[in-house]
Formats: C-alpha cells, sequence, structure tokens
C-alpha cells in the first residue's frame, strides 16, 4: 500500500474512533467538548426522553410538574434542564439515577438547586461517592440525599414511579424505573441496544448475573412496555421486550463463547483479540474501548475469577 494511502486511512481510522469517542458511553469529566443540543421525544403519556451525548435520561411531564432519571454530563445538563422547564413551567421537582457513572449523574450538580431531591440505589450512592473520592472531583458533584435498597416508589401528579433493585448487571447499583400508568420503564446502562456496553467489574458488575436480571425485568412487564435503553446505536434508546430479550441473548452468547474458550485454554488475549459475537455482527462501538473483545475478555474475568 502507498504511504500517502496508508496515512490516510489512519488518519481516517483515527477520525472515526474520535467521532464514537465523541459520543461516549461512559466517564469523560466535565463532558466531552462540543455536545450536540439535546433531543426531545416524547414516547407515552407525559413520559420521555432526551438525548445527546451519555446516557439518555428520561422524564415524566403532568400537573405535578417535571422528574428526571439520570443528568448526562455538567455540559450537556444546562440544556436539558432547560428544556424541561421550558415544557413544564411548574418545575422540575425530583432527580433519580439509574448508577453511578459521570455520563448519568455529571450534570447532577445542574439539577441540584432544581430539585427538591435525588434518588438513587444505596450502592449507586456508595459507588459515586467512592469513584469521585478516587478522582478527587467531590467538589463538582451532587449526590443523592434518598436511597433504597429493594424497592422505591413514589406518587407523581396522576403517576406512579417504582425503582427497583434487580441485583448485580452493569456495575452493582443499577436501578430499574418504571413509570406505572405510562408503562414505560428506564433501564439505565442495563440495557444497551444493539452496541456492545459497557461492564464496570470495579464497581460490581456481573455479566451471569445481568442475564438473570434481564430475565425477571422482561417477565415483570407487559408485552406493549416501551423500554429505555441508556445508550443504543444511533442514539437509538426507545426499545421493546424484543430488543430488551435480544440483548440478554447478546450477553448469554458473550458468556458461552468466553466459557468455551476458557474450556478449551484459549489464552485471555486471544479471545478478546475476537472482532464479532456470532449472531450479533450488526452490535456497534460507541467509543474506541467498547467493543467485542473488551465484552468477551469481561467474560474471561468473571469465569476464571479466583473467588
Ligand atoms: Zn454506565
Amino acid at each position: 500500500m502507498p504511504f500517502s494511502r496508508r496515512r490516510f486511512l489512519a488518519r481516517s481510522a483515527s477520525t472515526v474512533i474520535a467521532g464514537l469517542a465523541a459520543r461516549g458511553a461512559f466517564a469523560q469529566p466535565g463532558g466531552p467538548p462540543n455536545p450536540p443540543p439535546p433531543t426531545f421525544t416524547t414516547l407515552r403519556r407525559g413520559v420521555g426522553t432526551i438525548t445527546s451525548i451519555g446516557g439518555s435520561i428520561g422524564y415524566l411531564m403532568n400537573d405535578a410538574g417535571a422528574l428526571a432519571i439520570d443528568s448526562q454530563y455538567p455540559n450537556t445538563a444546562p440544556a436539558a434542564l432547560a428544556g424541561l422547564r421550558e415544557r413544564s413551567p411548574k418545575g422540575v421537582e425530583l432527580l433519580c439515577n439509574t448508577h453511578h457513572h459521570a455520563d448519568h449523574t455529571g450534570g447532577n450538580q445542574v439539577f441540584r438547586g432544581a430539585v427538591r431531591r435525588i434518588v438513587a440505589h444505596a450502592n449507586c450512592l456508595a459507588w459515586h461517592k467512592k469513584t469521585a473520592a478516587t478522582a478527587g472531583t467531590e467538589a463538582q458533584q451532587s449526590f443523592a440525599d434518598t436511597t433504597f435498597t429493594d424497592t422505591w416508589k413514589t406518587g407523581f401528579g396522576d403517576e406512579t414511579v417504582q425503582a427497583r433493585y434487580y441485583g448485580a448487571g452493569h456495575t452493582s447499583g443499577d436501578a430499574v424505573y418504571h413509570f406505572e400508568r405510562a408503562n414505560v420503564v428506564h433501564m439505565g446502562d442495563l440495557l444497551f441496544n444493539r452496541a456492545h456496553p459497557n461492564i464496570d467489574r470495579p464497581a460490581g458488575a456481573h455479566l451471569g448475573n445481568w442475564v438473570t436480571v434481564l430475565e425477571k425485568v422482561a417477565k415483570a412487564h407487559a408485552a406493549d412496555t416501551i423500554f429505555i435503553a441508556g445508550h443504543g446505536k444511533e442514539n437509538a434508546v426507545q426499545c421493546t421486550r424484543a430488543d430488551l430479550q435480544h440483548f440478554r441473548d447478546y450477553l448469554s452468547a458473550s458468556l458461552d463463547m468466553a466459557r468455551k474458550a476458557v474450556k478449551a485454554g484459549q489464552s485471555r488475549d486471544a479471545l478478546a483479540a475476537t472482532a464479532a459475537i456470532p449472531g450479533f455482527e450488526d452490535t456497534v462501538q460507541l467509543n474506541a474501548r467498547l467493543t467485542a473483545g473488551f465484552v468477551l475478555g469481561q467474560c474471561y474475568d468473571e469465569l476464571t475469577e479466583k473467588k
């Protein structure tokens, strides 16, 4: 290959990776530069999503005002909050977090002055505090002031919002929020729609249990439930139960593949060099780190972990 062509390809590849990284699926302090304006999408009965970069925000608006689930980054939260206030003159009453990652809680500080309280699972708060202390970023955080361990429920106008903890998955502190009358469920990062997921093993992630969590959630909800994914291919975060089951099957297939590799004595490096999970070749990378190889490596680590 001629040098100039090779250099052109190398530069194209790095441009693609930079573009993917900018869409982000995990922590960048402050948020990636030049975020796109937020997209508000109505789903059902006052419930919708706000997407930009970082985790999708779920919202509810009714006679009681507005509430938000997750807050994205410090540099995308202001536009999300302004959009909510514009559409809901009564104000934003409540913020809930699905888990502690910076692309879901980084904007908490922006919402803090607007909302009465911030709700999260107890483990989410613990990880949020611990990771902020490690990174020395406590001053830029707003932590949850209301926590729960199994379930938490509140009335909000004519809607009821229920949070539920199903055990470890993407982290060990992921909450699932159900808008009962709208029949919409925010999954946070327990659901990546057609994209290779982030898996935070240092924060208690467990792939085997994640599969069980997705099975339980699918069983707990009706066939016409709308599920909101934390992240999705081309920002498609509105999902059906079939999408949820597709992701469960993706995780199962990844674990099966890793199990076979371990049994066959394949090295972790060889497994992590795999380009795609068979049957799930259409799954995309949200950034340079989150590949099929990353997921398989995490499966390998979980399966070979010394207890
Ligand atoms: Zn996450």
